[in-house]
C-alpha cells in the first residue's frame, strides 16, 4: 500500500545511465553509476540486453558493493540501463530498487526513473480498479503500467500515451530488447545528458558519468523529448506542444556534483562559485577566516572568499567514509550524524571571527551542531553563518528530498529566529533577486522551494498555498 500525505508524497532524488552499442554495456553503466552515487544510496540497480532477452542486477547499498565481477558477468549484452535510488524512510525496499522489469503484450521493458511523478496516486488508483497490480510503493512503477495498458498501435504511441498521461518530473530511460529510449518531461526538471562513447550513445543524469567513463558530451536531451537509440541510429519524438521550462534550481545549489556541467551547460562549480561572490557582495560583516561547510559549501565559500577578499580556509575537516546523515531514515542518526560527519580545526579558529557558508538551511539542525562545535571544539570568537541559496520556505514535490513544510525552519521562522535556533552571531541568505541575477535565464528554472509558485501542479496544490499563507 502506498503511503500517501497530500503534502508529502514519496520522494525520489536518482540518477539514471543508460548506454547502446557498447560490449561492456553492464560494466559501463557500473561506473557511471558509480560517478552517479551522490544521486541516491539506498540502492542501485543494473538490467542488460543482449538483443534477446532482459538481464536484471538490483540490491540496496551503494554501487561499488552491489556489482561484484561476478555479478557484472551476469549482465551480458550491447545495451544497459541502470538506477542508482535515494528515497525516504517508508519505501526503503528491494522492491521500490530499479530498475523495474515488466512483461507485456509488447515485449519485456526495463525503466529507470529520476524524478517524482505528483499525479501518481491518482492514476494508481485507476490503473488498480482496471486489474494492474502493482509490486511495489514506486510511482516509477505507474509509468509501466501506463505503457502496458495504452492502446497505442506501436510502443512508441503507447509511449507518447503514457508520458503524456503523467505529471511531475522525469528524466526517464527505458530499455527494450533491442533499443534504448531516453525520455525528458517537457519541463526538464531534472537533468538528462547524450554522450558517445566508442561508438555507443550513452546517456547519463550528470555529465561527470561521461567524464569517468571517458565519453565525450553531444547535447542535452531537450525538454519533452523522446529519444529512440537502436540499429537505426537517434530518431527524436515531439510528443509535447512547446512548455515552459522548469530546471531544478536546487541541482545547482546542492545537488548535482560540481564538476558537472547541466541544463545547457552550467557548470555547476562555477555556478555554486558565482552564488557565493553574490552572498559577499549583499554582505557587509568583516571577519578574519571564510570557512566552508564541507562539501556543499565549499565552491560557494571560494566565491565568497575571492569576492571579499577574506582569507579562505578548510576550518571543518569532513569524514568522508560515511553517507550524507541527511538520508539517514531515523532522526536518533542524523542528531549523531554531524558530529560523526565534520570536525573543527582548532588550531585554524581558535580566536577568529569566522564566515561560514553553507548551501542551504532544511530543518536547521545541520547548522545548530556546527555553530555549536566551531565555538566549543574550535575555538572561534564569532560565527557567522552565511547560505549561498535564499530560504527554503517550501517543499519540493519534483523529487528533491525537502521534508514538509512545517519542518523546514525558514518556512515557520524569521530569519532572526532562524539565527538564534542556530546560535550564529549572525545568519543571512543570499537573495532571491540575487540567485535570479546570476543564473542565466533564470525564468528557465523552477524556484519553488524559495518562493512558493510551484510550475506544476499537483493535488492539494491549493492546500499547501493556504498552508502557507496562514502559517
Ligand atoms: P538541516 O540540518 O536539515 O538544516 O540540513 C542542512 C544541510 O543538509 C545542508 O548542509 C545542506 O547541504 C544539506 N541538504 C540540503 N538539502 C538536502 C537534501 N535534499 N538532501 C540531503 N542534504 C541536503
Amino acid at each position: 500500500m502506498l503511503k500517501y500525505n497530500m503534502f508529502h508524497d514519496i520522494h525520489e532524488e536518482c540518477g539514471v545511465f543508460g548506454i547502446y552499442g557498447h560490449t561492456e554495456a553492464a560494466n559501463l553503466t557500473y561506473l557511471g553509476l558509480y560517478a552517479l552515487q551522490h544521486r541516491g544510496q539506498e540502492g542501485a540497480g543494473i538490467c542488460s540486453s543482449d538483443g534477446r532477452q532482459l538481464f536484471l542486477e538490483k540490491s540496496m547499498g551503494l554501487v561499488a558493493d552491489i556489482f561484484s565481477e561476478k555479478r557484472l558477468k551476469r549482465l551480458p549484452g550491447y545495451i544497459a540501463i541502470g538506477h542508482n535510488r535515494y528515497s525516504t524512510a517508508g519505501s526503503s525496499m528491494l522492491k521500490n530498487v530499479q530498475p523495474i522489469v515488466a512483461n507485456f503484450a509488447l515485449g519485456t521493458l526495463a525503466i529507470a526513473h529520476n524524478g517524482n511523478l505528483v499525479s501518481s496516486v491518482d492514476l494508481r488508483t485507476s490503473l488498480e480498479a482496471e486489474g494492474a497490480i502493482f509490486q511495489s510503493s514506486s510511482d516509477s512503477e505507474v509509468i509501466v503500467h501506463l505503457i502496458a495498458h495504452s492502446k497505442g498501435y506501436d510502443f512508441y504511441e503507447r509511449v507518447a500515451h503514457a508520458i503524456k498521461e503523467i505529471n511531475g518530473s522525469f528524466s526517464l530511460l527505458i530499455l527494450r530488447e533491442k533499443e534504448l529510449i531516453a525520455i525528458r518531461d517537457p519541463y526538464g526538471v531534472r537533468p538528462l545528458s547524450l554522450g558517445m562513447k566508442d561508438g555507443a550513445y550513452v546517456v547519463a543524469s550528470e555529465t561527470c558519468a561521461f567524464d569517468l567513463i571517458g565519453a565525450t558530451f553531444i547535447r542535452d536531451i531537450e525538454p519533452g523529448e523522446v529519444l529512440i537509440i537502436n540499429d537505426q541510429g537517434l530518431e527524436s519524438l515531439k510528443v509535447f506542444n512547446s512548455h515552459k521550462k522548469a530546471f531544478c534550481v536546487f541541482e545547482l545549489i546542492y545537488f548535482s556534483r560540481p564538476d558537472s556541467n547541466i541544463f545547457g551547460g552550467l557548470n555547476v562549480n562555477e555556478m555554486r562559485k558565482e552564488f557565493g561572490r553574490q552572498l559577499a557582495k549583499e554582505s557587509d560583516i568583516d571577519a578574519d577566516l571564510v570557512i566552508p561547510v564541507p562539501d556543499s559549501g565549499v565552491p560557494a565559500a571560494i566565491g565568497f572568499s575571492e569576492q571579499s577578499k577574506i582569507p579562505f580556509d578548510f576550518g571543518l575537516i569532513r569524514n568522508h567514509y560515511i553517507g550524507r546523515t541527511f538520508i539517514e531514515p531515523k532522526n536518533s542518526i542524523r542528531h549523531f550524524g554531524v558530529k560523526i560527519k565534520l570536525n573543527p580545526v582548532r588550531k585554524l579558529l581558535e580566536g577568529k571571527r569566522l564566515l561560514v557558508i553553507d548551501d542551504s538551511i532544511v530543518r536547521g539542525t545541520t547548522s545548530k551542531k556546527i555553530v555549536k562545535m566551531l565555538r566549543e571544539g574550535g575555538g572561534a570568537k564569532e560565527v557567522h553563518l552565511k547560505i549561498s541559496s535564499p530560504p527554503t520556505i517550501s517543499p519540493c514535490y519534483y523529487g528533491i528530498d525537502t521534508p514538509t513544510r512545517r519542518e523546514l525552519i525558514a518556512s515557520t521562522h524569521l530569519i532572526d529566529e532562524i539565527r538564534k535556533y542556530v546560535t550564529a552571531d549572525s545568519l543571512s541568505y543570499l537573495s532571491l533577486e540575487g540567485l535570479h541575477k546570476i543564473i542565466p535565464n533564470s525564468h528557465n528554472f523552477c524556484t519553488a522551494c524559495f518562493d512558493c509558485h510551484y510550475p506544476i501542479s499537483f493535488p492539494g496544490e491549493h492546500l499547501n498555498q493556504m498552508e502557507f499563507l496562514f502559517k
